[in-house]
């Protein structure tokens, strides 16, 4: 029996997540008394791994399988734990993961928990707590299968090191053509900025911003922390940024630890997209914009006057603390 960590990686290096997932694998497989074993696709650096409580890494190597394609990567995770008698798979909640996690769990007849914000409530039966309704809520759930899949939520369990002697294997699972049914022909990427799946601090615009010509408040701010760049929908529909930074129910999901919302309402379908994030920092001239009522810290003010006083500040305080 063993634990087994699917891990997402880009151009041969782990995402962030892959350190969570294998942090929480370690933990479970402590708990079952067993190990965690991780499998990576093309990875250049697998022992890395090691850093995270992972005692074997299974690096496939195998230019059909460099970009996600969610039946072959499902194929090969699933002869993986036939290979290693996995009964738990710890797997993250990113798109791309959550999209292979429904075909892995057919392949398995397993039972499937996405979402998951803590370690095991118990183990017998693997019970779990998980947030729904677009995290306004948690819920207890078990899985009573006898292999599970476990989603853990970005930023929820965390990083946490545990340095293991780890064995790095080739791993050769039989691919047919047919598994990957789709294939990438090219992919265009956005580079050289944190992406607001990885990013620890998410600054976001809304509508309270006026114009796109004064989007350069947001990337100064994030440029000196260090954040991704989002925005609330009207903005991308307006075509003042890119949909690709669209956040909330009908965007991408936000679970950074800190998401500052600048001249952002706080609408419903807003805050469903970025309710778990940590801390969420809300700057509106409007001390009734509902986002304050989910807000941990809020500054009622023109961003136009706050922003500007706030990279000042932080530029001096980097500068003292160089
Ligand atoms: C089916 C459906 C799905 C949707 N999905 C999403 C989604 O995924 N994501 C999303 O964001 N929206 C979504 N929406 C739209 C959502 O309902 C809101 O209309 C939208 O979030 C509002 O965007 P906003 O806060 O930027 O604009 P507004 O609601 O216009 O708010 C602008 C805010 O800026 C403040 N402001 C104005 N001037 C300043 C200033 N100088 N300084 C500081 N603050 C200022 C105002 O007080 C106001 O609170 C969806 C709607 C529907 C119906």
């Amino acid at each position: 029996m063993s634990v087994l960590v699917y891990t997402e990686s880009e151009n041969g290096k782990f995402k962030k997540n892959a350190f969570e997932v294998a942090s929480y694998g370690f933990m479970l497989a402590q708990e079952l008394k067993t190990v965690a074993i991780a499998i990576a696709f093309n990875v250049e650096n697998p022992e890395e791994l090691g850093n995270f409580g992972i005692s074997k890494v299974l690096n496939i190597k195998d230019a059909n399988l460099t970009n996600f394609n969610a039946n072959a990567y499902a194929e090969a995770v699933s002869q993986a734990i036939a290979q290693e008698n996995s009964k738990n798979i710890i797997i993250s909640s990113s798109t791309d993961t959550k999209y292979m996690a429904g075909i892995l769990a057919g392949k398995l007849n397993a039972g499937y928990c996405p979402n998951v914000v803590a370690a095991p409530l118990n183990t017998e039966p693997l019970t779990l707590k998980r947030t729904v309704f677009s995290n306004k809520g948690f819920a207890t759930t078990s899985i009573d299968t006898d292999i599970g899949i476990i989603g853990v939520s970005s930023n929820a369990f965390g990083i946490n090191e545990n340095k293991t002697q780890t064995e790095v294997l080739e791993f050769n699972p039989n691919i047919e053509g047919s598994d990957l049914g789709v294939s990438s022909v090219s992919i265009d990427k956005v580079t050289g900025k944190a992406t607001i799946a990885d990013a620890d601090i998410v600054v976001s615009g809304g509508r309270g911003l006026k114009g796109p010509e004064n989007w350069s408040l947001i990337e100064d701010l994030a440029e000196v922390l260090g954040a991704a760049t989002a925005c609330s929908k009207p903005v991308s529909d307006l075509g003042w940024r890119p949909h690709s930074e669209h956040v909330g129910q009908t965007g991408k999901p936000v679970s950074s630890n800190l998401y500052i919302a600048i001249g952002i309402s706080g609408a419903i379908q807003h805050l469903a997209g970025v309710n778990s994030s940590k801390v969420k920092l809300v700057i509106n001239t409007d001390p009734d914009a509902p986002f304050f009522k989910a807000a941990d810290y809020g500054v009622v003010g023109d961003a136009f006057e706050v922003v500007p006083e706030l990279i000042e500040k932080l530029k001096e305080f980097k500068a003292q603390n160089a």
